[in-house]
């Protein structure tokens, strides 16, 4: 096992000055030191072979226990030493102060293609752990590892999975927070990314007006991820704030376009790069709600609803903004980059939202299209992956109806009102002059056949909680190919089934993980 070693972030960026683990504030740093903890009995669960070809792992590697020792932080890669990074957050509209890799602890970077960072989620305690045990629990391990790569095979920009594996420890946690906590089998999933950098990881410097590290961080950026940008330059800086934008933005198109409703979108778990990271409450939709979400925690208030995701994109990157503004000292630039999201958003949206009908050429009037077919989407419940799947070669909206959950006494009354706007559509369709076999293939192109429904993750849990790994393995492989037919497993193409709709995982979930 041999890997490219290029420890970028610790080798450039201010660390810590105390080398020991125990909680604290931690100053002028942007990370500290901090050793997994050795685990009692390490299983592999499952692995990731493109991914860990991409760090540089070959096939045979995966078997050995040397694998399995790194990727449960039983054993340390040589010449390397592992870290978690300093970092704050605005959480739900509040700021949180110092957060912080409480229970991520990253081993390395490697340098191939590109660089990467390996990362451990439950490797135990760091310098940043406040309360906490450090540890993850299998049901959310579960959820990230497959769920990232989900999102990665649908196109969304995204963190990758590398591994999941038992820790072998049993690990207390209340699920529901309602004083009933019981012991959960201990798992650890190992994570990349070219970075883990946050929102926050600015805005805690921002935050302590030190300014010193708040500048290392941001030519470090620049450095690694924004070359054509310049260093210690106030200019690079606001346009690095621009990109930022403009990555965001798109993240969030793609969110909306396949349903997934993050969750928890805090800006400590806002990626710089503008991926997708820390699948915690995370869901997706199942009939389509704009209101809904999946975080139990954010059940009053809904901040973090599938509808209102693209407006908190934008709340945080004008938190973002302010800490910009603590170097660069001139609001303009990044004003306009934040005026910019509004428009990006809408033009990228209704594109998304277009492509998703098979319009390959928006004009002005679709935005009207659209809204009367979310109307209609809302006026029973409708599966949103089924319904834009069967639109594709629906000729009437019959077609369509092993979409709806209608009453039987609705039928009739439903069925007209999308008969009135699918006859627009179709109109609006002979329009583009494009070619019936093209409009199917583009719009089968952007609307997944399969996603991770929250009851099959559910399922998978289930599962392995009774030592049968073979679900995940399952689910694995049809989210490997989100938009092919896979008729041996055309099973996972069909609406949630009743007994999911109140099941604590399948439309509910805590932040305890
Ligand atoms: P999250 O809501 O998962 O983004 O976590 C918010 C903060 O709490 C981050 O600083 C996490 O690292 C930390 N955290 C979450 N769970 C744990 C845990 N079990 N042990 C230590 N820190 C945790
Ligand atoms: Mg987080």
């Amino acid at each position: 096992m041999k890997l490219n070693i290029q420890n970028t972030f610790t080798s450039e960026l201010p660390a810590d000055s105390n080398p020991n683990n125990f909680t604290r504030q931690v100053d002028n740093a942007c990370y500290s030191l901090a050793t997994p903890i050795n685990t009692k009995a390490p299983k592999l669960l499952h692995a990731n072979k493109e991914v860990a070809k991409q760090l540089g792992f070959e096939e045979k590697d995966l078997k050995t226990q040397e694998f399995l020792n790194l990727v449960t932080g039983n054993q340390i890669y040589p010449n390397t030493a592992p870290y978690a990074m300093c970092y704050g957050g605005h959480q739900f509209g509040n700021w949180a102060g110092q957060l912080g890799d409480g229970r991520a602890i990253n081993l390395f970077q490697v340098q191939t293609d590109a660089s990467y960072t390996l990362q451990l989620k439950g490797a135990g305690k760091t310098p940043y752990s406040r309360t906490a045990d450090g540890l993850a629990v299998l049901r959310s391990s579960v959820r990230e590892y497959l769920c990232a790569e989900a999102m990665h095979h649908l196109g969304v920009p995204t963190t990758r999975s590398l591994s999941l594996s038992l820790s072998g420890d049993q690990v207390l946690r209340d699920m529901l927070y309602n004083g009933n906590a019981t012991y959960e089998p201990g798992a650890i999933v190992a994570r990349v990314s070219e970075s883990f950098i946050r929102f926050g990881s600015f805005q805690i410097f921002a935050s302590r007006n030190d300014k010193a590290t708040l500048g290392a961080l941001m030519n470090y950026t620049i450095r690694h991820y924004f070359p054509h940008l310049t260093e210690n330059d106030k200019d690079s800086y606001a346009q690095l704030f621009q990109e930022v934008v403009n990555a965001t933005v798109k993240m969030i198109v793609h969110w909306q376009r396949v349903g997934f409703v993050h969750g928890v979108m805090n800006t400590d778990n806002m990626s710089i790069l503008g991926q997708t990271i820390d699948y915690g409450p995370y869901g997706w939709l199942d009939n389509y709600d704009p209101d809904w979400t999946p975080n139990t925690t954010d059940s009053q208030n809904r901040r973090y609803r599938y509808g209102q995701q693209p407006n908190i994109g934008l709340w945080n990157l004008y938190q973002l903004a302010n800490t910009f503004y603590t170097l660069t000292e001139d609001a303009k630039p990044l004003e306009e980059a934040l005026a910019s999201y509004k428009t990006q958003f809408e033009t990228q949206n209704l594109e998304m939202m277009c492509a998703k009908i098979g319009i390959q050429h928006p004009n002005k009037q679709d935005a009207i299209l659209i809204q009367s077919l979310e109307t209609n989407l809302k006026r029973v419940e409708t599966d949103m992956t089924l319904f834009f799947r069967l639109l594709a070669t629906a000729s009437q909206i019959e077609d369509c109806l092993e979409a709806f959950y209608i009453p039987e006494e609705l039928k009739g009354e439903t069925l007209t009102e999308w008969q009135v706007w699918f006859e627009q559509y179709q109109q609006r369709l002979i329009q583009e002059n494009i070619p019936k076999e093209e409009i199917i293939e583009k719009m089968n192109a952007v609307n997944p056949k399969y996603v991770l429904r929250n009851y099959m993750s559910q399922l998978a849990i289930d599962a392995a909680e009774e030592s049968d790994y073979s679900l995940i393995d399952e689910l694995y492989t049809l989210l490997q190919n989100p938009y092919d037919e896979q008729p041996e497993l055309q099973k996972w193409f069909a609406k949630r089934p009743d007994w999911a709709k109140n099941k604590v995982g399948c439309s509910m979930l805590s932040c305890s993980s």
